[in-house]
């Protein structure tokens, strides 16, 4: 299929990019990688008015340190591309679940365009970065005409393809703590390498809590969005084992069913998912 006509505004910076959506209006679209936005373009699920190419901001793509000890902070420009992610050092070393994530999503050619911003804005419920960062906690930044503000990831998806964003935000930055040594997994599984998850649970922490905090855990594809397995997490910090905390995971979901898979198999991967992520995380793997 051939997308709607629109109209093509590139931008190079921020304030640019947000008088050019205060402009256009809410039938305008922000252009990052493409690689969600466009497919549903052509299918006309999204007959944008306008789109506004960020692209070309080099402002927005940076992975950054910024604080001390413990409350140090990893922040993540919105158009850090999920290869670079992948690659950058400082991300290596501070919060290493979030280079692997981007590893594992889609193919090279998907990685070379798509962003973490991108991800994030588009609140797809079977994503891989928006399930690594709701683990992680932390804050997206937006950016606004009345300046930034900060929603925690615990807030911000809030539907299906819907966030707590408003038309005339963007996102700007991943606010991440830094784990460092800190345990964790994630555990994706699908039915080719290079494909969108069926289900995946990324866990972070540990039993004792320090610098990464109390184990979280969080599940892509189970429900509208990503979401938190908090009957687990709530076993665990009472005490339970990692086996009998992870058959508690499908509790206060609700999986769809599709060709890949049904309700009762994306039930038991979360599961069994939940398990080995939180097995790798606690080094009992
Ligand atoms: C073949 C294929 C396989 C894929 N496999 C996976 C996979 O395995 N796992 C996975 O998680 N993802 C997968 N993806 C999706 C990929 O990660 C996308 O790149 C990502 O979801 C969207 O990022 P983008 O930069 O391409 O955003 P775009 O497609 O440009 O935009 C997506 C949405 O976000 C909005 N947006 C973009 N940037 C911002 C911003 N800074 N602020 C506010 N709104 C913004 C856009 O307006 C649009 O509504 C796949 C995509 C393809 C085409």
């Amino acid at each position: 299929m051939i997308p709607a006509p629109f109209e093509y505004v590139k931008v190079a910076s921020v304030d640019e990019a947000l008088s050019a959506l205060a402009e256009h209006g809410e039938d305008a679209k922000l252009l990052a990688g493409g690689h969600s936005l466009l497919p549903i373009m052509k299918l006309r699920l999204a007959i944008p008015s306008a789109l506004i190419d960020i692209s070309g901001i080099a402002d927005l793509s940076y992975v950054r340190v910024e604080g001390d000890g413990a409350d140090a902070i990893v922040a993540i420009g919105a158009g850090t591309r999920h290869y670079e992610l992948e690659r950058d050092e400082v991300a290596r070393a501070e919060v290493p679940m979030l280079p692997h994530v981007a590893g594992r999503v889609g193919d090279p050619q998907v990685r070379h365009r798509g962003t973490i911003g991108g991800t994030t804005a588009h609140s797809d419920p079977a994503s891989d970065l928006p399930t690594a960062l709701l683990a992680l906690g932390g804050t997206v930044v937006l950016q606004g005409p009345g300046g930034r503000r900060e929603v925690p990831v615990t807030e911000f998806w809030t539907g299906f393809f819907e966030t707590a964003m408003s038309p005339d935000e963007m996102v700007v930055e991943l606010r991440v703590p830094r784990t460092g040594s800190t345990g964790w997994g994630y555990e994706k599984f699908t039915r080719r390498e290079n494909d969108w998850p069926i289900v995946a649970a990324a866990a972070v922490g540990s039993r004792g809590g320090g610098a990464g905090g109390p184990l979280r855990v969080a599940l892509a594809n189970m429900a509208g969005t990503v979401l938190r397995a908090t009957a687990t997490e709530e076993a665990l910090a009472g005490g339970a084992s990692i086996a009998e905390a992870a058959e508690l995971a499908d509790q206060g979901t609700s999986p769809g069913a599709d060709m890949h898979a049904d309700a009762d198999y994306r039930r038991h991967l979360a599961r069994l998912l939940t398990r080995r992520a939180l097995e790798t995380a606690a080094g009992a793997a």
